[in-house]
């Protein structure tokens, strides 16, 4: 299918803003129809432009399953806007509030109202999920919308403009496209939202540029997020979670595990069950049609410059499939590894490894893998393998991270219902949920004065009748 294109020059996004907010202002916020009319028609365009999709990210990525590309983007996509549909008229509802004894006469509610135009910002990682799931709950919330998504991945954001393009009008949804210098000028634009997902240092100075016009941010950032396996537990189906929440995408996921704590008595079945999990997974190897490419050759080379630091540390570099020399039939092919016993001042065990490397620590009692855990920056997501019950409880009490999966990787993220964000350095904010909903919404109180109207009695002149209510209003609890 071909769509005719209308790119948006950058220096027009001033421009684009302001019409779009002039168009809000003359509309107003949108009924409950327009909104789910918006949502169908983001529905209908993604799946008409499937095949599309599929092939711009395969094309991007060097390869991306198609599977993967309809599994961890489109599925996520429609599943999301089937949430919004299915519960949006409770979302818009405006919501009784409890009103004090003194102001009975009257009523109080919150109203949520669109904020305006939202910003949104997205990685390459997945490029459609995190472009078209910001945008249908901005929709749905009855804003109007700018895109800028990533110049990693230029194919698939061409195709994100032109298909927006041809379902929307650009003061309801415009894209704008452009590397770091245009994100920058983009995110210093006087948004009434501004939704950022991307990496946490970039999320800095977002948040610096964002703070000119105090434009209120969301922030879907990265980091380490850690696995841990109870005692006992390095079995076939715990490792083989950890496997495809690692190696989807090859593992340039944000909530990927991206190191695992192992019960230094299992660390030899925990090896042996990776490499076991992985072979099933990828019985072809990393050229296995199913392993996705790394996306450019700047991280393709920091991810092999990782495993050398790490192996010059004296840490075991342990294969998992067979290594890209013998098997670089395809771009950026790196070959999942495991990274046993690397230092805390190894680089794969101080940044982001947003890859196919795992490395594995050993621990000896609980207390001391989650003080390892509290010893670093708050995780976007935390697991934890083994039992439900005292152990996995004190884990959860004991750590702060933006989300948690119990004996499973990555599932969090696909339950709508739940909000989706990180905490400190990997993250601020959440959408998903009526969490998405509420934060692209401003919430409006709204007191309305009854007949009578008590609060009057307080005011000047002061007389008995002040005085009787405050000596009531102010009496100590019995
Ligand atoms: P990135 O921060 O490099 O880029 C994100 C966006 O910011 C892109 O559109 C990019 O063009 C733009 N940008 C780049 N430099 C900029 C600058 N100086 N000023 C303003 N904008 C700028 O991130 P990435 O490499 O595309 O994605 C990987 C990172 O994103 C990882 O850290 C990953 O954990 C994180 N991530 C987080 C989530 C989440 O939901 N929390 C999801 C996916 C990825």
């Amino acid at each position: 299918m071909t769509l005719a294109a209308t790119s948006i020059p950058t220096s027009n996004a001033t421009t684009t803003l302001e019409q779009q907010r002039r168009a809000f202002l003359h509309d107003g916020s949108p009924s409950i129809a327009q909104r789910k009319a918006n949502l169908l028609k983001l529905r209908a365009a993604v799946l008409a432009h499937r095949r599309d999709v599929e092939e711009a990210i395969n094309a991007d990525f060097g390869n991306r399953s198609r599977h993967e590309t309809d599994i961890m983007e489109l599925l996520g996509v429609v599943q999301s806007i089937d949430y919004l549909l299915r519960h949006l008229r409770r979302f818009m509802k405006p919501e009784r509030r409890h009103v004090a004894a003194f102001h009975r006469t009257g009523r109080a509610y919150v109203e949520y109202q669109p904020k305006g135009v939202i910003g949104v910002m997205a990685p390459w990682n997945y490029p459609v999920a995190l472009t078209f799931i910001p945008l249908a709950t901005a929709l749905a919330a009855g804003n109007r919308v700018m895109i800028k998504p990533s110049e990693l991945t230029p194919r698939t954001s061409k195709l994100i403009q032109r298909l927006l393009a041809a379902s929307f009008s650009t003061d309801e949804v415009a894209v704008i496209l452009g590397g770091p210098e245009v994100g920058a000028s983009f995110s210093a634009l006087p948004f009434d939202h501004l939704l950022f997902t991307g990496s946490t240092q970039v999320g800095r100075m977002v948040m610096r540029a964002a703070s000119d016009h105090l434009v209120p941010l969301t922030l879907e950032l990265g980091g380490k997020s850690p696995v841990v396996v109870a005692p006992g537990h390095a079995v076939r189906s715990t490792v083989e979670s950890i496997v495809f929440g690692k190696l989807a995408n090859a593992g340039q996921t944000c909530v990927a595990p991206d190191y695992a704590l192992v019960h230094e008595d299992d660390l030899d079945a925990f090896i042996s069950q990776y490499r076991a999990a992985v072979a099933r997974g990828y019985p072809q190897g990393p050229t296995s049609p199913d392993y996705t490419s790394i996306v450019s050759d700047r991280h393709y080379t920091r991810l092999q410059a990782l495993i050398e630091d790490a192996r010059t540390s004296g840490a075991q570099i342990i294969e998992a499939g067979v290594m890209p020399e013998r098997a670089a039939q395809r771009p950026r092919t790196l070959a999942p590894v495991l990274i046993v016993g690397a230092g805390d001042d190894t680089a794969v065990m101080r940044e982001e490894i947003f890859g196919p490397l795992l490395p594995v620590r050993t621990y000896r009692s609980l207390d001391q893998a989650i003080g390892y855990i509290n010893a670093r920056p708050r995780p976007l997501a935390l697991y934890y393998f083994g039992k439900v019950g005292a152990d996995s409880e004190a884990l959860l009490k004991c750590t702060t991270s933006g989300n948690v999966g119990i004996n499973n990787t990555l599932m969090h993220v696909a339950v709508d219902d739940l909000p989706f964000g990180g905490v400190g350095p990997s993250g601020m904010g959440a959408y998903h949920g009526i969490e998405g909903f509420r934060a692209m919404s401003h919430a409006k109180g709204v007191f309305v004065q009854g007949r009578w109207n008590l609060p009057r009695l307080l005011r000047a002149p002061f007389g008995k009748l002040v005085e009787l209510a405050l000596a009531f209003s102010l009496r100590p609890r019995p």
